[in-house]
């Protein structure tokens, strides 16, 4: 059964560290089946469009997202390619609730990565997923996007 996990909040020192790599024994195990599980609930009840698995405790390389309709669950995520366009765009993040800020990034991205169960998996993303993807990964190297932004500001009462 699906758990609803609770979101690490900033300053908590799990979101600055640079998360470990999911070993090749640990892809389809009952352990990181549950967690995506996990994980995907709690992004929904959460209303959020990204998780990294830093944001709920577990110091590995892995994230979900769900953008339009369709969800994704990546490990060890890498970008191989940037558009050399960026644009600039609001961010919020589950774990800086009420803070949202102009970052600006590539417009377009490819990543690759595996799922779940160890697959390679290529995915060419741009806009609002590509947007998700590039935070996410950030999270996973430890970066918020309160780091990146310009213009933050700080809503009076929390919206998410
Ligand atoms: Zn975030």
């Amino acid at each position: 059964m699906p758990n609803i996990l609770e979101i690490l909040k900033e300053p908590n020192p799990l979101l600055r560290k640079k998360t470990n790599e999911i070993k090749e024994t640990q892809f389809g195990s009952a352990g990181i089946l549950e967690l995506v599980k996990s994980m995907k609930e709690t992004l929904r009840q959460a209303q959020g469009a990204g998780l990294a698995a830093n944001q709920v405790g577990k110091n590995l390389r892995l994230f979900v997202a769900e953008v339009e309709g369709k969800f994704y669950a990546v490990a060890n995520p890498k970008v191989v390619k940037t558009s050399p366009k960026t644009v600039l765009m609001e961010e919020g993040c589950l774990s800086v609730p009420g803070v949202w800020g102009l970052v600006e990034r590539p417009e377009s991205v490819e990543i690759e990565g595996r799922n779940q169960f160890g697959k390679k998996i290529k995915i060419k993303a741009r806009g609002l997923l590509a947007r998700v993807f590039q935070h996410e990964i950030d999270h996973l190297n430890g970066v918020l996007f309160i780091d990146k932004a310009t213009f933050l500001k700080n809503v009076s009462q929390n919206v998410i």
